[in-house]
């Protein structure tokens, strides 16, 4: 029998992802998922469950038929820019949801946890590259949400003795190079897929929230990370949950940053198309720059990005783009 995981979040983008990872590696990914983001046609490498992650007799009962050997709790609302006016959605999801989630392990002995957490932990950054140990002041509740949330798992692993690792995501881009599954947000927000979408003709136009900014050419500087490479990240990080104790962190990112005009510019090449860009202001929320120092993932994980360079984000992202529409109108 393959050992179950328990993904929550697992019909999403960053979520599908993992749980083929884990399906790639031996394992059995057991999708937990409500489907108010997620697609039922991202569920590809095992079993859904279909509950809110608030439903904690729910999670347990999934917990007690499956008996998974760890968790990676991906559920969660991920829009910086939303939960500056709908705070009180991510408090309630992500946080209360999160402590629901902690609660079944407990209740059930299940006792590894990988969580989806983020760069917007840091806020606006002090220091730059930003590693581990920088000052946690995030600036929209998105980022407060996540960091409550590594906070109540830092407690329980004191505690209780779950052990932990809070991967910090900093912007997921690309999609598996197949084509099987990529993103496909139903509200979109990200840059990159409005950028194909716009690169389509799905889009009239890019808005460039802020011209403005301390940087190269006035708009944001993100690091950009292959989702694939985001999705070996939580393997490696079970195996290191397997021997050792304790609660973790660990940046995922490449480690160098593009700004919003060159995520333009790159995809207007790979695709041929010319991108209309609108600049607007900036949005409520965004840090200048996010880039991370990922060498205590590389160093203590052994995590080397299969895919750091932005074109193949980018091309992975436009290849899956073209097999979009089809997949979604299914579901
Ligand atoms: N952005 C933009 N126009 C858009 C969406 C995003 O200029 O339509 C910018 C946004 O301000 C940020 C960067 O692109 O600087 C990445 O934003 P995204 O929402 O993709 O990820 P986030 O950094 O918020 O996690």
């Amino acid at each position: 029998m393959r050992p179950v995981v328990l993904v929550t979040g697992g019909a999403g983008y960053i979520g599908s992802h993992v749980a083929r990872a884990l399906a790639m590696h031996g394992m059995e990914p057991v999708t937990y998922d409500n489907l108010s983001e997620g697609h039922r046609w991202a569920v590809r490498y095992g079993p859904l469950e279909r509950g809110d992650l608030a439903d904690q007799a729910r999670i347990e009962a999934v917990m007690r038929h499956y008996r998974p050997v760890a968790v990676v709790h991906l559920a969660s609302l991920i829009a910086a820019g939303v939960s500056v006016v709908q705070p009180a959605d991510y408090y309630q999801n992500n946080v209360a949801g999160t402590l629901a989630l902690l609660q079944a392990m407990r209740e059930t002995g299940v006792g590894r946890l990988v969580f989806s957490s983020s760069a917007a932990v840091y806020g606006e950054p002090r220091t730059t590259p930003i590693d581990e140990d920088h000052p946690k002041l995030p600036i929209n509740p998105y980022g407060g949400s996540k960091l409550m949330c590594e906070r109540m798992i830092e407690d329980f692993a004191n505690a209780y003795g779950v052990r932990a690792a809070s991967l910090r995501y900093f912007n997921a881009a690309g999609a598996e190079p197949g084509g099987e599954i990529g993103e496909a947000h139903r509200n979109e927000t990200h840059l990159i897929p409005l950028v194909l979408e716009a690169a389509a003709g799905l889009r009239r136009h890019v808005a460039i929230f802020g011209t403005d900014y301390a940087t190269r050419d006035g708009t944001c500087l993100r690091d950009y990370v292959h989702v694939c490479d985001i999705a070996d990240a939580h393997l490696l990080a079970l195996r290191f949950l397997a021997h050792q104790p304790g609660a973790h962190s660990f940046n995922l990112g490449s480690g160098s940053g593009s700004t919003v005009r060159e995520v333009v510019a790159t995809a207007e090449r790979i695709t041929g198309r010319k991108v209309a860009i609108q600049e607007r202001p900036r949005r409520p929320g965004d840090p200048t720059a996010l880039l991370a120092d990922p060498a205590r993932a590389r160093d203590i994980l052994g995590w080397k990005p299969r895919y750091p360079a932005l074109d193949d984000q980018i091309s992975t992202a436009w290849n899956w783009h073209g097999r979009l529409p089809s997949q979604v109108a299914g579901n």
